[in-house]
C-alpha cells in the first residue's frame, strides 16, 4: 500500500524501510547526491547557493540531504537548518542535540512532526512557544 509521500515528487508510494524517495526517484536521488559530493570534495567551503548553481540541485534538496545527514554544514549555518522541535540551528540532522532523543522516539512512533518554522522574519528571534536553550551550547 502506497503510505509514504516521495520527498522528491510528491508520489505516494509503499515506504520498506526509512527511504525518504520513491524507487523511480532513488536512482536521481543518488545521482544528485553524488555530484553535490563531487563538487564539495573539489570546492571545500562552497557556500549552499555555490552548491546549488554548480550542481543544479535545488535548495528543497541540499536541505534534505543536510536532514538526512548524509551532507553537514561546516561552520555558522545561519539558521539555515533548524531543529524540527525547538528550532535551534542544526548543521546537520533533523534534530538539535537536546531534541535528538525525543524527536527520533516521536519519528518512530510515526507522530507527525510539524516543521519548526515560526520563527519571525528576524532570524535570530524566537518566536514565544519555542523554548529556547541557549547554555547548552557546545
Ligand atoms: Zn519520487
Ligand atoms: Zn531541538
Amino acid at each position: 500500500m502506497a503510505n509514504y509521500e516521495c520527498q522528491r515528487c510528491g508520489r505516494m508510494f509503499e515506504r520498506r524501510g526509512l527511504e525518504n524517495v520513491c524507487p523511480v526517484c532513488a536512482p536521481l536521488d543518488e545521482e544528485d547526491f553524488k555530484k553535490i559530493k563531487d563538487f564539495l570534495s573539489e570546492h571545500q567551503g562552497a557556500s549552499t547557493t555555490e552548491v546549488m548553481q554548480h550542481t543544479g540541485v535545488s535548495l528543497r534538496q541540499i536541505k534534505r540531504y543536510l536532514k538526512e545527514e548524509r551532507l553537514e554544514i561546516v561552520g555558522d549555518n545561519k539558521g539555515f537548518l533548524r531543529c524540527e522541535l525547538c528550532g535551534k540551528p542544526v548543521n546537520s540532522g533533523r534534530f538539535c542535540d537536546i531534541c535528538y532523543r525525543e524527536g527520533t522516539a516521536k519519528q518512530l512512533k510515526g507522530v507527525k512532526i510539524t516543521p519548526y518554522g515560526k520563527f519571525k522574519e528576524d532570524k535570530h528571534k524566537y518566536t514565544r512557544e519555542v523554548r529556547y536553550y541557549e547554555k547548552d551550547e557546545k
